[in-house]
Formats: C-alpha cells, structure tokens, sequence
C-alpha cells in the first residue's frame, strides 16, 4: 500500500498555492519564536478575518448566532478560535488543536553571574533536547518582563540584522578527548548551558564590571533591572529566519515546526471555511505540551471545556450543563502535531511501511505512545474509516503513520486528554525531520496538503 509523492498531482495553480502559503508560514515562524507571539500573531490574523474577542460578548451577554466568528486567549499563552455553525453545539463541534510551544532554553529567575571577563546567564531548559545541539550557534532572546507596578516589558534580542546575537560556547576540539568519549546526553549538561551575554568591563566599576556593562544595557535599552528577572519570562531560541532548504526550494528549515506548522495549517484552514459551516469549528492552540499539558495554559487546564460552556450560554436560551457535556462529547477532533519523519539516514529506527514520509501528504497516527501503546491515544476504527472518506473525496494526499519502530522509544501528544471528554479524537500532522533540534525540517507540500485536509475536516467531519 504505497501512497504516491504528493508533489506529482500539482498543476501550475496548486504550485502557486503551496509556494504562496508556505511564504506565509515562513513569517508566521520568524514572528512566532515564543507561544506569547504566535498568540500575538493569531489574535491578529483572526481579527484581519473578523473574528472578536468572546471576552466581550460574554461581558455584554450577547447572543450569538450561525456564521459569528470569535476568538478566546488565555494567559497570552493559547487560543481558541471558533467559528460557528449551523448545527446545535449539543450536536458537538469539529475540532483542530495544535500546540505553539516548542523546546528551548528558559533564563532562570536569578540568572546572571560573570566569572573570568565574562558575563552569563544561567537556564534551565524546556521540553526534550539534546543538549549538544544547542552549543556553538546563534542564538536569541524572546520573552517578557513583569515590571512590579504591572507593566510588561517585551525583550526580543537577536533577531534584527543591526541586533547582537547570544551563544553558548563548547569546549574546543584539540582539549576534548575526554567530553569526545562522553554519551551524547552527558556531553553537556542542563547546568552547562550557560548563555554568553558580555565580554566587556564597565568603566570605573569595580565588582563584577562585565556583568555591570550588560546589566547597565539592559536598564537602558529596555528599562529592566536585575531584580526584574525574578519575574520574567525569557526564551532562548535559535536565531535567525526560516529558509527554504533544498536546490528545488521544496522544504522549509527552521526553528519550531513542532508544532507551529500544524497550528499555522489550523489557521490557514479557518480563512478556508464557509460562511455558515455545517458544524462549529474550533482552531485551538494549546501550550505546554512539551512539558506534559500541565499548567492553566496546558491541554489539561480547563479553557477549552469553560469557553465552549460561555457558547452554549449565549447560544441557547438557557445555560445547561447536559448541553455543554453533549457537545464536548459529540464532537469531533484532529489533534494536530508533527509526525517523526522517516529519515534514510536513521533507517534502523523506522517500520518504513508504517512511517510518514516526507512529500506523502499529511500522516494520521491512530495512536502514538510507547511500549505498547502506553500513554497513547488510540482512535477509533470508524472515526478513521470516515476520515479516509473526507480525505479522499477532498482529493488530499495523505499517510498513515507510527512513531518509529516498536520498541525504539516513542512520545504523546494532546489528543489522549481531549478524549477524556468521549469525543473522536485522532492524531494528524506534518512530517518533521530533526524534531526538537534548533532547525527542524518539513517538505512544503505537507504543509500545503494538512491546511486542505484541516480544512475538510472541519467542513465535513
Ligand atoms: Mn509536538
Ligand atoms: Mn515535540
């Protein structure tokens, strides 16, 4: 059962298309290093697309109808969109739900030291890495800083071409006999990965001047004082542009793919709807998977289930509790997120038959999980059967797809919480090769195939 290479359908139209949109998705990525800024970024696009605040209807108690498009942000740090249909919640609604969190290196709440003419700052790292590949390169610094009196104080440094960049060097190869024979995970440790960020004294200071100069930067450059750090919130990324890899241009390296690409597809796929859907759609955008979904801002926090429970509010003539869980349980779900590519030169650790290739289109994983399925989500046979239909009649090239061979390790994603609700949920995403390094890699037309196959979901499902 060999699925074909998705780039063989396109005509002159669909190339344009998938160029056009993977042009968007590139400076969704450059603008969207931090969950706060693809939320920043959606809010946007939503409002560009007529959608408001639910925030305000609720505040107004107004009623909403078919067709009213809204947005809800918890925390600067997810969102959820939803579009609404013809048919009663109570008949469930069709979900999309990515998440925009991705691995990184977080600045610690006392981070800065200076030891021999140098300046640091200590981190404490986020989501599963391997650490040496973070050492030697271009990095910089996204984040927010919660001034005292409430004011927020955003921080990009790095990412102008006038900007400074930050590193973390490594240890030179001629004195590296000993780290050379290190396991891959103990060549650096999490306390090793230290961020350079000054080499310079300040003049006339005696105690610590390096640290002094960039500490005196800081407060003049973006009014921010040591102490200021105890309550930031500062995310080392990679830095630079995403860029299209390959001679023919027919893949994107970049930082965050996982999963910014499913939910910049999600996105793509709400402008596509009609009017008045058949169903109510749901985009949602979900933080801290990387981590576990824990937290008010993870799947497993409650702001999916209460902003469904403002709708039907101001949707039905009178709250109902039955209502609200009938919905939760009658709808129907795409948990969005990247599927591990299959990769030729790491052979050994893929079932190739069962592994998403890249170019085949958007890979369905009807479970994920590790040894033995556990902590997966395993959707229905009858939910897929109907996706088969909607993908196929939607003329979508998609795959299926396990994570790896049996055995060789395994992870999990959003859709066994959503679940819990009792709705259909099934895995489905974009195949990325280099998951959580610093570049990832995906081929353009699995971008482009997932915004048309979120798309028919939502109208169809
Ligand atoms: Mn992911
Ligand atoms: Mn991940």
């Amino acid at each position: 059962m060999e699925r074909p290479n998705a780039w063989k359908a396109y005509d002159e139209n669909s190339l344009n298309e998938l160029e056009a949109v993977s042009c968007r998705y590139r400076a969704f990525l450059d603008n969207g290093k931090t969950e706060r800024e693809c939320v920043k970024q959606a809010v946007e696009m939503a409002k560009a697309h007529g959608y408001t605040d639910l925030a305000d209807a609720v505040k107004a108690g107004r009623r909403l109808n078919p067709g009213d498009k809204l947005y809800s942000v918890c925390m600067d740090k997810s969102i959820m969109l939803f579009h609404l249909g013809q048919a009663p919640l109570e008949d469930g609604i069709n979900v999309v739900g990515a998440h925009i969190d991705s691995p990184r290196i977080d600045v610690k709440q006392n981070p800065f030291y200076e030891d021999t003419n140098l300046a640091y700052a200590d981190t404490h790292y986020y989501g599963g890495i391997k650490k040496y590949q973070w050492v030697a390169r271009p990095l910089a610094l996204h984040g927010v800083v919660a001034k005292k009196d409430g004011s927020l104080i955003n921080v990009v440094i790095g990412e102008d071409e006038n900007d400074p960049v930050l590193a973390i060097s490594d240890l030179l190869i001629h004195l590296a006999q000993e780290q050379m024979g290190k396991k891959a995970s103990e060549v650096i440790s999490g306390e090793g990965l230290d961020i350079l960020m000054g080499g310079r004294p300040l003049e006339g200071e005696e105690k610590e001047p390096v640290k002094a100069l960039m500490l005196k930067i800081l407060k003049e450059r973006y009014d921010i004082d040591e102490e200021d750090m105890l309550s930031a919130e500062i995310e080392c990324v990679p830095a630079g542009r995403a860029r299209d890899l390959g001679l023919d241009r027919s893949m994107i390296l970049g930082y965050g793919h996982d999963d910014r690409v499913c939910a910049y597809a999600e996105l793509e796929a709400m402008w596509l709807l009609p009017e008045i859907p058949a169903s109510t759609c749901c985009c949602l955008l979900a933080d801290k998977e990387e981590i576990g979904s824990v937290g008010a801002t993870g799947m497993r926090a409650h702001y999916f289930e209460n902003a469904m429970a403002e709708l039907v509010n101001l949707t039905c003539d009178s709250y109902s509790e039955l209502v609200l869980r009938r919905a939760l349980k009658n709808s129907r779900m795409l948990s969005c997120d990247v599927s591990a590519g299959y990769d030729p030169l790491y052979a050994s650790v893929f079932e190739k038959k069962n592994a998403a290739i890249l170019g085949n289109g958007v890979a369905f994983n009807k479970f994920t999980g590790s040894r033995g399925k556990s902590g997966s989500n395993d959707a229905n046979a009858e939910f897929l059967g109907r996706l088969r239909r909607i993908m196929d009649d939607n003329k979508i090239a998609w795959q299926t797809a396990e994570l790896g061979k049996v055995d060789v390790g395994g992870g999990g994603t959003i859709a066994y919480i959503c679940a819990l609700y009792g709705m259909e949920v099934i895995d489905s995403g974009v195949p990325v090769l280099s998951m959580h390094a610093p570049e990832e890699i995906i081929n353009k037309a699995d971008l482009y195939e997932a915004v048309k196959a979120y798309a028919a979901f939502m109208k169809e499902a």
